[in-house]
């Protein structure tokens, strides 16, 4: 009789147990901590993804060489700052974070997906515990072509838990491929006289703006984006996004890290 108490314990407690987002063996959950990283990785693979807290240039992202260092204008920023308010990132482009990225992107590991809009959940909501909340997340359109390809668009996972998280809705209507608009018969004219940008925006006037995805290479594209968000009349766009990479290490040289 015990042991049938015990075999029936032992098989509730199987439901109840947890895998690790990254190699799926079981663990226990850091107790008392919220955050993505202890409730969702096992002690192992959470040694292998660090958050970037110092190190960065403050305006894009940019990793430096030591994690340590004070976070002070790149170089770039200097000249030139990019069009966004604020840029949130949880760490840099490598090693870990890099393969669930990957898993993500190109894997359709929804999981990995999950898992990364969680980070992506911390990263935003301690900063906009002291900071006013957006009126609306917009994920990162993907490139129609490789929206055929892949069949969805990772960026559009990525936002769930974050948009949950926050209590800010999800609009992917307010920020389009030009050439997606292209091919609908009929454009007005205002999206005629945008032909030619690689965005257009719908109707942001006046709105908050969260703007995010996955990684951040050079930073053109989000460029492009947050301007085309500015235009169409965003009172700011502030950009997300889960990894930064170098844009002075080559991903080769990331791959092997
Ligand atoms: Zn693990
Ligand atoms: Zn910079």
């Amino acid at each position: 009789m015990l042991m049938e108490h015990l075999a029936a314990l032992r098989r509730f407690s199987g439901l109840c147990e947890r895998r690790c987002a990254a190699c799926l063996t079981v663990f226990e959950p850091e107790a008392g901590k919220g955050d993505a990283l202890s409730q969702s990785l096992c002690p192992g693979c959470r040694a292998r993804i660090v958050r970037r807290e110092a190190g960065f240039c403050p305006y894009c992202g940019e990793p430096f060489a030591l994690s340590d260092a004070p976070c002070v204008p790149c170089g770039k920023c200097l000249r030139v700052l990019p069009p966004w308010r604020e840029f949130l990132f949880f760490g840099v482009y490598e090693g870990l974070l890099r393969e669930l990225i990957l898993r993500g992107k190109f894997g359709a590991s929804l999981a990995s997906l999950r898992f990364l809009g969680e980070l992506l959940a911390d990263v935003c909501s301690a900063y906009y515990a002291a900071a006013t909340l957006p009126d609306a997340v917009i994920p990162m359109p993907l490139h129609v072509r490789r929206l055929r390809e892949r069949g969805y668009n990772q960026c559009r996972e990525l936002v769930r838990p974050l948009s949950a998280r926050l209590g800010v809705p999800v609009r992917d209507d307010m920020l389009l491929r030009a050439e997606e608009t292209a091919m609908q018969a009929t454009l007005d004219r205002e999206r005629r006289l945008s032909m030619g940008r690689p965005f257009v925006a719908g109707a942001v006037r006046g709105m908050r703006v969260l703007l995010v995805d996955d990684v951040c290479t050079t930073g053109t594209t989000l460029t492009r984006a947050a301007e085309c968000l500015l235009q169409a009349g965003a009172l700011y766009v502030d950009v997300a996004v889960v990894a930064r990479s170098s844009s002075h290490t080559p991903p080769e040289t990331l791959s092997r890290a």
